[in-house]
């Protein structure tokens, strides 16, 4: 499959200044010599790699566009096969058609993420760097962007290699000592092997402390607002989101269940959840609204309390309080136009207070530094590699339940056979991490994520 020659239309849909055409593959430059004539210079199959050369796509005898070749020549390319990409005039109608005449029965279209399917293959890329290459696509904002470019720059490859590093070096200290008994080697010391890994343990622990950081980069902070009924949640909501999207009125409980928005609040992302108020009630409607905010408290990355500063703090205000965690709860005291309560001492230390009027917009500013203030402490791209998405956490996470097996067999004074089973498994769980070692049915679902071109 690796051997014939694919073609796909590499920029998005629609209409747009240039349009690209790509073909990677043995045949990618010969058939660029058969359907582009320069208009003064080498044929294509004389065009040194990295260049450009400016004349007509033909189609037959007849010119489709003036276009730009450019001529990649392996394994110098993207996918480390030959590779000739067509510039031609935007518009999807003109670069479908460039692509029809381009597809021959040496030519295939290209499947979803085939071009950097083929690159992974060819030892160009990681397959961390290639889910980062799916990700950089999909970047929704300029934090998540660092994020997948560090991941595209091998940083988390690197980092899990030293890993894999370390624990080959362990295991054949280990197959040594256990092979050749009588030589007259040093002992590997359980005291010194035990310090081994638990060192390596620690920062494979910590690599995978990272899981957090790219997935609220990559989905947004999971905010939820919470309060009483009637605080203000709703408006607060719709003011963040900046349209009408949660019912709002005077009744109490009217927001019965969770709605979420993808909003942007700065450089931060936010899935914002507006739940139905914390507080005690009969309705049956509203009791599972209630029983969903509170469970989604535990799921939050961010609370926003809402508390009204109009009216009298409530025991319902109190109740609440006491369920909040501190450290990823800011408090909102909203209606500051309408002002007449004094706070009472908090329970607790939160992230932040703010008081706001959601109604006519006072103070969002600040409540949005605040959130930005959070989401910095929370969602820094790690310039080290992190891990980016559930397939790497679960390899990742493998590998470091072997190497707490390894320690405890060894803690529990078991023979080395025991040890180099468990390290024998995390290896093989980071060789499925970076793809070294991996199955076909994890490259196409890898791969599945992408989209025709890229
Ligand atoms: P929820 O039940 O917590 O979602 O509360 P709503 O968002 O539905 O708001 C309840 C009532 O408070 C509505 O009449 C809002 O217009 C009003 N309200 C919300 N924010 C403010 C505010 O900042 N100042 C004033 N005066 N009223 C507000």
């Amino acid at each position: 499959m690796l051997n014939d020659t694919i073609a796909a239309i590499a920029t998005p849909a629609g209409t747009g200044g240039v349009a690209v055409i790509r073909l990677s593959g043995s045949q990618a430059i010969a058939r660029a010599a058969e359907v582009f004539q320069p208009i003064r210079g080498a044929s294509p199959v004389d065009m040194a790699g990295y260049t450009c050369s400016y004349g007509y796509f033909m189609d037959h005898d007849q010119i489709l566009d003036d276009v730009i070749l450019t001529i990649f020549r392996a394994p110098h390319s993207y996918t480390g096969e030959d590779v000739a990409e067509i510039s031609c005039h935007g518009g999807r109608f003109l670069a479908q058609k460039i692509l029809r005449s381009v597809l021959c029965e040496k030519i295939r279209p290209a499947e979803p993420g085939e071009f950097t399917r083929r690159a992974f293959l060819n030892g160009k890329l990681s397959l961390t760097q290639a889910e980062a290459v799916a990700d950089l696509i999909s970047a929704s904002g300029e934090n998540a962007l660092k994020y997948a470019r560090t991941l595209r720059d091998g940083a988390t490859f690197r980092r899990i290699s030293a890993f894999s590093q370390k624990l080959l070096e362990i295991l054949s200290d280990l197959a040594v000592w256990a092979d050749y008994p009588d030589e007259d080697l040093p002992a590997v010391e359980s005291t010194v092997l035990s310090e081994k890994l638990h060192t390596l343990l620690k920062e494979m622990q910590s690599l995978l402390a990272t899981y957090d950081y790219g997935r609220i980069l990559r989905e947004g902070l999971h905010t939820v607002i919470v309060g009483k009924p009637n605080v203000g949640k709703s408006t607060l909501f719709n003011a963040l989101s900046g349209y009408e999207r949660s019912i709002v009125t005077d009744i109490a409980g009217t927001t019965r269940d969770v709605i979420e928005e993808q909003i942007r609040l700065g450089d931060v992302m936010l899935r914002l959840s507006d739940t139905a108020g914390v507080h005690g009630t009969d309705d049956k409607i509203e009791q599972i609204g209630v029983e969903r905010s509170i469970a989604s408290l535990s799921q939050a990355d961010l609370i926003l309390a809402v508390f009204d500063l109009s009216a009298p703090f409530t025991e319902e205000d109190h109740t609440l309080l006491e369920k909040l965690p501190p450290e990823k709860t800011i408090l909102v005291y909203n209606k500051s136009d309408q002002s007449q309560e004094v706070f009472r001492e908090l329970p607790f230390q939160p992230v932040d207070m703010i008081e706001i009027s959601a109604k006519h917009g006072k103070n969002l500013p600040a409540l949005e530094k605040a959130v930005e203030a959070f989401a910095a402490r929370h969602a820094s791209p790690a310039e080290d590699g992190m891990i980016a998405n559930e397939r790497q956490r679960i390899c990742l996470e493998q590998a470091v339940s072997g190497v707490a097996e390894a320690i405890q067999a060894l803690d529990q004074g078991f023979a080395y056979d025991a040890v180099t089973v468990s390290l024998d498994a995390a290896a093989d769980a980071l060789l499925q991490l970076t793809g070294e070692r991996v199955t076909d049915k994890v490259v196409d679902t890898v791969f599945s994520r992408f989209c025709v071109g890229k």
